[in-house]
Order: C-alpha cells, then sequence, then structure tokens
C-alpha cells in the first residue's frame, strides 16, 4: 500500500496508518470525481514506421482531483481497481472516447481508431460486450474505430470465459492488443487460445533498448514471435532513433511515444487530422 501516490505526496509518511489514511482519502476522492465526472482524455498517437503516418491513437485518462493535484492513472488505476470502482471508471472512459470520436466524425475528418485501455478486472464485470455495443450505437460509430488494450494477467488463466468475450467484441469490429507484453504472465499459451491481434512491446524494454544486449534480445523474440503468430507489434516509450532504427530493421510495424508525440488534448487531435 505504501506506494499509493508516493510521486505525488510525499508529504505522507511510510507508517502504515499514514499510507491507509491515505488510501482512504483518495479513495473517497475517486468516488466523488466518479459523480461529478471529473475526468478529461488525452490522446497519443501510434506512428507507422515505415510512412511516418499517424495510423491510430491511444486514450489515456487524466484526473486532477478537488486540490489541482494531477493524480497519475498508475496510481488511482489499481486503486479503483481494488475498491470496485473500476467499471464505472471504465465506463466514463469508453463514453467519452466514443463521444470524441463521433465528433471527430461530425467535423467530417477523415477517422483513425481510438485504443482504450481497459482493466482486466473489467472483464469480470457483467455486461462488458453489451456496454461496448451500447456505446457504438448510441454514438453510431463502426467498432473498427475502436481498439482495446488489456495488461496480461491472472484473469488470462479463465481461457474461456476471456475468449469468449475477446470474440464478442471482435465480431463488433474492435481490435484486441495485449498490452505491456513481456512484463506479466508467464506463459505463452494464451497467445493462440485467445483471439488477439496485437501486442505491445512494453516501454521498459524500449525506453533503455540501444547498447542494452537484454533488451534487444528480449524486443527481437518478441518481434519474431509476432511474426510468426501474425500479430502486429506496437513498441511503447519509444524515445530515440536509435531505437526506432532497431525497431525498423526488425519489421515492427508500429511505434508510440515521446519521440514522434506526447499524449495530447482532443484539439490537438482535431489540429492532425485536419491535416493527415
Ligand atoms: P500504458 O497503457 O502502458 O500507457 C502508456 C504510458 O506510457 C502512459 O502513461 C503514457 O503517457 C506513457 N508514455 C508514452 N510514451 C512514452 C515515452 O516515450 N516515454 C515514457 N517514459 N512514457 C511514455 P500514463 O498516461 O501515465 O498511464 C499509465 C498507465 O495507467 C497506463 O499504462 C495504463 O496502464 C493506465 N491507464 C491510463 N489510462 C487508463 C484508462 O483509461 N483505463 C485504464 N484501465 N487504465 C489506464
Ligand atoms: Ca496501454
Ligand atoms: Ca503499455
Ligand atoms: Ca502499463
Amino acid at each position: 500500500a505504501k506506494s499509493l501516490g508516493k510521486s505525488n505526496f510525499q508529504f505522507f509518511d511510510d507508517s502504515l496508518e499514514a499510507s491507509s489514511q491515505f488510501h482512504l482519502y483518495l479513495e473517497n476522492q475517486l468516488r466523488s470525481a466518479i459523480e461529478k465526472a471529473q475526468f478529461s482524455l488525452v490522446f497519443q498517437p501510434k506512428v507507422c514506421l515505415k510512412t511516418q503516418k499517424v495510423t491510430a491513437f491511444e486514450a489515456l485518462i487524466r484526473w486532477f482531483d478537488e486540490g489541482g493535484n494531477f493524480v497519475s492513472p498508475a496510481d488511482f488505476i489499481p486503486l479503483a481497481e481494488q475498491t470496485g470502482l473500476i467499471e464505472k471508471v471504465g465506463s466514463w472512459v469508453l463514453e467519452a472516447t466514443c463521444q470524441q470520436i463521433k465528433s471527430w466524425k461530425d467535423l467530417g475528418l477523415p477517422l483513425l481508431p481510438v485504443a482504450i485501455n481497459v482493466s482486466p478486472v473489467e472483464f469480470n464485470c457483467q455486461g462488458l460486450v453489451d456496454r461496448f455495443r451500447q456505446a457504438l450505437e448510441k454514438y453510431g460509430i463502426p467498432g473498427e474505430m475502436l481498439e482495446i488494450e488489456i495488461t496480461e494477467s491472472v484473469f488470462f488463466e479463465d481461457m474461456n470465459k476471456m475468449s469468449e468475450i475477446l470474440q464478442k467484441l471482435r465480431e463488433l469490429g474492435i481490435t484486441v492488443a495485449v498490452d505491456d507484453f513481456g512484463t506479466g504472465f508467464s506463459s505463452l499459451q494464451y497467445l493462440h487460445q485467445l483471439p488477439i491481434d496485437v501486442l505491445k512491446i512494453d516501454r521498459s524494454f524500449i525506453i533503455d533498448l540501444e547498447g542494452n544486449s537484454h533488451n534487444e534480445a528480449i524486443a527481437d523474440t518478441i518481434l519474431t514471435l509476432a511474426r510468426n503468430l501474425k500479430l502486429t507489434v506496437v513498441a511503447e516509450g519509444v524515445e530515440t532513433q536509435a531505437s526506432i532504427d532497431f525497431l525498423s530493421e526488425r519489421g515492427c510495424e508500429l511505434a508510440q511515444g515521446y519521440f514522434f508525440y506526447k499524449p495530447m488534448q482532443a484539439s490537438d487531435v482535431t489540429a492532425l487530422l485536419i491535416n493527415h
């Protein structure tokens, strides 16, 4: 529990009492943020390494609490998962993303797919597929404009259930990506048991790629694996030209990272789409 929000709230000491008080404080803040819909989205482009063109975006949630402090999703998403609030957060993200895609569509802009992060915990909630179907209908957008990113997790152990849900999402036209690939689950078994389209190489392997033979070997292996399984690869956390060279030479299709674009406001995406 100690790690919760440590980067943002360094004034809390490490005692158990302080951290559980902080936990409660943050949970209450999160509840009220959900009620008041105090979230926003930013969008990070995914770039085709061959053409250098933007081909898609990833939506990332942002939250500034009552005091105007930025709280990282890396801190509050795990809390939302532990407290059962994740379904509401996830619903908000889906609605807000579809609403945004609709407004780009209404402007007559060329549409590009937007990926949303779906917590593995949400796969245990009833009606995940219905939620997606209803949102697509409500905003009149094709499923092909949505992707989901799921982190490898223990929930992948319930293969049949997971497989069924992913298959239904795919039937809606939605693309399925495994996020943070290489960091989580130890078995590769699920790769051919689950209907998956994309692997995202975790940024911990990419950020420190050049000259790090360990990370080079891992990135290389993931790219070979993906090619053999006919999966698309996205490298995340691309910050340097050297890492782009490495990835391009090995046939990595897509990249995401500060080298190309940081996550941006919807209005900046609008400008990007106008010039697309
Ligand atoms: P993620 O899905 O792996 O998202 C990528 C994170 O890396 C984002 O952090 C992004 O801003 C950051 N990033 C992108 N390019 C670079 C780069 O070149 N260098 C470095 N150092 N970082 C880069 P962010 O937005 O803070 O999100 C953190 C995590 O929180 C996400 O990791 C994801 O697991 C979770 N998250 C964010 N938004 C949502 C959401 O709407 N729903 C759920 N369930 N989780 C979310
Ligand atoms: Ca992601
Ligand atoms: Ca990731
Ligand atoms: Ca992550």
